[in-house]
């Protein structure tokens, strides 16, 4: 573990707020008699083809005793770091980063690039990153959308200014009704902190989709508040 990877653990870890805890410490799972990957998988709220990735494996083939890491946030972070470092980034471009509930339980990247394409959205998908509820992909899981690939102005908020410049990052659930996965939030914090004090310097602003426009979003379980604390 550098430097880098162990202030990431150490920062996915802290009190956000009065009795929440935000983070979860790393987990080795060791295989059972009867275990599977998929089984695995649900118990932790990890999509199998996560599990192999994170784990080497090149085939569904576990073993009794085998120790498989479970990936966390810190993992799920990694693959959004070495994606953003082969694309070109608009840096001047992002002055905004916009936080979203799905307001839907289930959900992931590809179904919502379904419903926005459907939609008549001309890029599909109008965030640029989905944080899986465990669902329909890993809980805490970090998709990336095409537009932070292109590097595309986002489709999910109305006031052009805000899209223009705002990086779109929507949580799966509906926070109205559950909360966010303490899984989710240590992704979240860490793309923010990664994206906003990482790739842009600190200059940014943190939004939840409410300080935009008249809308619910991201839910009154999603803690604005402590967020705004620990961002801006
Ligand atoms: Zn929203």
């Amino acid at each position: 573990m550098n430097r880098q990877t162990f202030l990431l653990r150490v920062g996915a870890l802290f009190l956000a707020g009065p009795g929440i805890l935000y983070g979860a410490p790393a987990i080795i799972y060791v295989v059972k008699k009867g275990d599977t990957l998929s089984e695995i998988g649900a118990k932790f709220g990890v999509s199998v083809r996560e599990l192999k990735y994170r784990n080497g494996l090149k085939n569904d083939l576990i073993r009794i005793g085998q120790k498989l890491k479970i990936p966390d946030a810190a993992d799920y972070l990694t693959g959004v770091k070495s994606h953003s470092d082969r694309i070109k980034l608009n840096r001047l471009k992002w002055k905004y980063i916009i936080a979203h509930h799905s307001a839907t339980p289930h959900g992931n990247a590809k179904t919502y690039d379904k419903v926005d394409r459907r939609h008549g959205m001309e890029n599909g998908l109008a965030y640029h990153f989905v944080i899986g509820n465990g669902r329909d992909s890993g809980d805490g899981e970090i998709e990336i959308g095409s537009r932070w690939t292109k590097q595309l102005h986002g489709g999910h908020v109305s006031k052009w200014s805000y899209n223009n410049a705002g990086i779109g990052v929507c949580l799966v659930g509906n926070f109205e009704k559950t909360r966010p996965t303490q899984r989710q939030m240590a992704s979240f914090t860490e793309l923010v902190n990664y994206l906003g004090n990482g790739l842009l310097g600190g200059k940014y602003k943190f939004m939840v989709h409410k300080e935009v426009n008249a809308t619910l979003c991201p839910g009154r379980n999603f803690p604005t508040k402590a967020m705004h604390k620990r961002f801006n």
